[in-house]
């Protein structure tokens, strides 16, 4: 039988020229450093783009404020807290037996009002967009309106006349659905094979068109680019190359900053930032990551986390393939019980614009995640969903590993590292039933 190639080299010379591979495809967990990393990193995207999309997202909040009351206390801002979690921080030091120094905090974008994930900025912030463009080319709207109006059954009327589309896992198809069915748009999700199906239902509930294949998210996703490539009045989502879901998630930068002067936490030279990011396709993470280093440059530092059986992005990055390799190709099978982060194949955009931003990526058993899962629930009374517990895993190994202690001293990290701040993203979980929670908390419960 010939040997099977990837890209021109047999599997087993990318092992010997990349010997983390042979612990992936192992189903290892691994700690990669950046070789990439640098400071002041070009882009094309700058400040001003995210400070546009921030200013869009106040342009629509009187709209999001009416139509979403759960949102009015804060005056239409879909913005989650940021809990500090010292009792978890004591949890984790006495499970592992050691002293992880610096402050621990969990950004909750689980308690993200309307569809409760990560995907709640990138996904509205590009539907609202889209609404915008629409109304404002129909003379229906101006800049300083006060977009409340849009509220109004003429503007249903006028968008019922166009159609969404988007391919999930099922957490972006909540956002996307939930928001373009609330502003009259047609809408349809094509949904991968390991979406949950109370994801479906309360899709299906609020008159989103839910289509399932029975194929992967990166399937999903070509299928709903087919379908709007078809149609003219059909706008698609792109989840693996969109600029502006992308932008959505970069305001939550600018609103971090905000909450971490709140609470007199400073970032600097001498009190370093260390944020965990779960990361499927890409989008959130990097968005995040992108707003992140805007803000507050060489004095945050941003690992990507990624289950052990989908490390898709750190395929794409230390190959330098981006999205021409997939995991599965690697004989890594993409089968995790991580929502969002069930993708073989990395967003190429994504790849590239962060691939000198990034300070690494980590990779997590799913047993881990049921573990913090539940350690989290008993010390905080937080309850997360699966995939958002990811950072906790790279968090402890950076202080656990040897690839970890090698990067805190070739940063010169460690003489601060009691100043430091660590901050897990809590990418999603208020939105899962009781039931479902009930047993992912029991599967946890029994690993302490
Ligand atoms: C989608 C998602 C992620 C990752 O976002 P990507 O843009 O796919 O990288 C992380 N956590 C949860 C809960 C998600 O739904």
């Amino acid at each position: 039988m010939p040997t099977r190639m990837i890209q021109g080299k047999t599997l087993d010379e990318w092992k010997r020229e990349l010997p983390i591979l042979s612990e992936m495809t192992g189903f290892h967990e691994v700690f990669w450093t950046n070789p990439k990393f640098q400071s002041d990193s070009e882009t094309s995207l700058t400040i001003d783009d995210v400070i546009d999309a921030e200013k869009r997202l106040a342009r629509f909040a009187p709209y999001i404020a009416k139509v979403f009351p759960e949102t009015a206390k804060d005056q239409g801002l879909i913005e989650s807290p940021l809990f500090f979690i010292p009792k978890m921080l004591e949890k984790l030091e006495a499970f592992y037996q050691n002293d992880f120094l610096g402050h621990l905090y969990l950004k909750g974008d689980s308690h993200l009002p309307i569809s409760g994930s990560i995907k709640a900025r990138g996904g509205i912030y590009e539907v609202l967009k889209y609404a915008e463009e629409l109304a404002l080319r129909h003379n229906m709207l101006s800049l300083d309106d006060d977009y409340s109006l849009l509220a109004e059954q003429r503007f249903k009327d006028f968008f019922s006349g166009y159609s969404i589309a988007v391919g999930s896992t099922g957490n972006l198809g909540l956002s996307i659905g939930i928001m373009s069915a609330k502003l009259g748009f047609k809408v349809f999700v094509h949904m991968s094979a390991d979406a949950k199906q109370w994801k479906k239902d309360l899709l299906r509930e609020k008159g989103v068109v839910v289509v399932e294949h029975a194929s992967d998210f990166s399937a999903a996703v070509e299928h709903g680019r087919k379908q709007a490539s078809e149609d003219p009045n059909m706008y698609f989502v792109d989840d693996e190359s969109s600029k502006h879901l992308f932008l959505g998630y970069s305001v939550a930068a600018l609103r971090l900053k905000k909450q971490l002067e709140e609470k007199n936490v400073k970032v600097d030279d001498q009190n370093p930032l260390f944020v965990y990011l779960p990361c499927g396709v890409g989008g959130g993470p990097g968005g995040v990551t992108f707003g992140l280093k805007l803000v507050f440059g060489d004095h945050v530092h941003c690992f990507f986390i990624e289950p052990t059986h989908s490390p898709c992005m750190l395929l794409g990055l230390m190959t330098g393939l981006h999205d021409e390799v997939s995991v599965q190709e690697f004989g890594i099978d993409n089968k995790t019980e991580a929502d969002g982060l069930a993708v073989g194949r990395p967003s190429a955009f994504i790849g590239k614009t962060i691939e000198n931003k990034i300070s690494g990526i980590c990779t997590v058993d799913d047993d881990k995640l049921f573990t913090y899962l539940a350690m989290l629930a008993d010390t905080e009374g937080i309850y997360l969903e699966p995939s958002a517990l990811a950072g906790f895993s790279c968090y402890v190994q950076l202080f656990e590993s040897m690839a970890g202690q090698k990067y805190l001293s070739e940063q010169n990290l460690k003489p601060n590292l009691e100043n430091g701040t660590h901050i897990i993203w809590g990418t999603g979980g208020s939105m899962v039933p009781e039931k479902e929670m009930k047993q992912y908390y029991e599967r946890g419960k029994k690993t302490l």
